[in-house]
This record gives structure tokens, sequence and C-alpha cells, in this order.
């Protein structure tokens, strides 16, 4: 069984986060042995785990209070709690921090040769995306009626494959849409990866390390700016 004065921390096992997550980790003066291919790395010098996931679950984890704390993008977080609250689940976190890394955008993307196009041509289109809970919001706040197809991943070449209209997906430098021969349009989302907890930790140890913490996060992040 677990130690449950240990304080969880869940970040991206491994993809675009993981990197600057385990950096942080360090700045922050926790010691990991990363080498591993383990779910659970135990801190050596500080009553710490972090669980290693898929950054899809890493909300629903803070959520159901699995894990204390969690690293992810914006982006994941508000489809997640999107996506719970349509289920009736808690979708509650605190967010902490707003984190210097992870910056993306959720934008509406089309065939390039279409040229620019007007919101309204959304009009009983599809779009195919990953992220359905956010864009059916955006729409519905634009007045738009459109379907969305929901893809989890290679978003990209939905148009040239015949399954969507347009796309809604991340884009950070747009290279990736380039390539696909889309025109960015719209940004519906702007996203970085953020620190959020778990609102109704209760326990006094964990409460006075994560303390200890987040003065340790400011100076790290005062350092860099
Ligand atoms: P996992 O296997 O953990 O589910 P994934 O394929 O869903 O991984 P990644 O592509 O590693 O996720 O992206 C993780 C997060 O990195 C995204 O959710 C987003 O917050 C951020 N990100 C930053 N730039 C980009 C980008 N250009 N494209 C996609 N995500 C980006
Ligand atoms: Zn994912």
């Amino acid at each position: 069984m677990s130690d449950n004065n240990r304080l969880r921390i869940a970040i991206q096992k491994s993809g675009r986060l993981s990197k600057d997550c385990q950096d942080l980790l360090k700045q922050l003066g926790v010691k990991l042995n990363l080498r591993e291919q383990r779910l659970i790395a135990h801190a050596t010098n500080m009553p710490i785990d972090v669980l290693r996931v898929r950054d899809d679950d890493i909300p629903g984890l803070v959520m159901d209070g699995v894990c204390d704390l969690g690293i992810v993008g914006e982006n994941v977080l508000v489809e997640s709690q999107a996506e719970r609250a349509a289920q009736s689940l808690n979708a509650e976190v605190t967010k902490l921090a707003k984190l210097d890394f992870g910056y993306c955008r959720l934008a509406l993307a089309w065939p390039q040769e279409l040229g620019q196009l007007p919101l309204s041509w959304f009009e009983g289109k599809k779009i195919a995306t990953t992220y359905p809970e956010i864009l059916k919001q955006y729409l519905k706040n634009q007045g738009i009626n459109a379907s969305t197809v929901l893809l989890s991943g290679s978003v990209e070449v939905a148009p040239r494959a015949g399954l969507a209209d347009a796309i809604c997906d991340l884009v950070s430098t747009g290279a990736t849409l380039e390539a696909n021969g889309l025109l960015q349009g719209e940004t519906i989302l702007e996203s970085n990866a953020c620190l959020i907890q778990n609102p109704s930790m209760d326990n006094q140890q964990k409460q006075a390390l994560l303390d200890t913490l987040l003065p340790r996060l400011k100076a790290v992040r005062q350092a860099k700016e």
C-alpha cells in the first residue's frame, strides 16, 4: 500500500511536456531516478512520488484525488473539465501556477485553396478535433451550427482524407498545418502547461511540503525572467 503522507505529482510520461516537467522538478530540488520505465518514481530526498502517465489522464487523477498535484496543458485541463461536467463528475481543481512551457494555440484551420474564410462558412460543416467540448462551446458562443468529428491523432490529415471539411487542432509554429496544405484561422484557446492541485487535499505534512515547494517555484520563475 502507498504511504499516504507522500505528495503525489502526476506528469506526462513521454511527450512534449515530459522534459520540461522533469527539469522543473529538478530545479525544485526533487531528486528522482527516472531511468527506469516505472509508473511511479519515488523521490529520494523528500516524501514525493511522481506518477508518469498520459497527459489526458492527469486532470482526472487530480480531480479524483488519486494525485495531489499535476502538470498538464490548459488545453487538456479545460477539455477534461467540460467532459466531466457533462457527465456530472467532479471537475474541480485549483490552478497553482501557469508555467513557462508547453505553449500552444488551439486554432481552426481549413484547406489552403479555400483562401480566407469568414466564421459563417463553418455553418453546417464538419470539423475534426481532439477537443470536441472546447470546440462545441466556442461554436455555441459564436452562434454557429457545425458538427464535430473526434480524432485523437492525425487531425491534420482529416480534410484531405475526406473525413471533415476543416479542423480544430493545436498549433505552435504552424509548420504542421502548412505541410498539410492547411490555412490557420481563428484561435480558440491559448494554452500553457500549468500546475494543478486537488482542492480537497487534507494532510498537514503534504501541505507543509507544498508550502516549501511553491516559493521555490516562484524563485525559479523569477530567475528566468
Ligand atoms: P500522451 O501520449 O501523453 O497522450 P499526446 O500525444 O497527447 O501525449 P503531446 O503531443 O506530447 O501529447 O503534447 C502534450 C501537450 O503539449 C499538449 O496537450 C499541449 O498542451 C502541449 N503542446 C505544446 N505545443 C504543442 C504542439 N505544437 N502540438 C501539440 N501539443 C503541444
Ligand atoms: Zn494526450
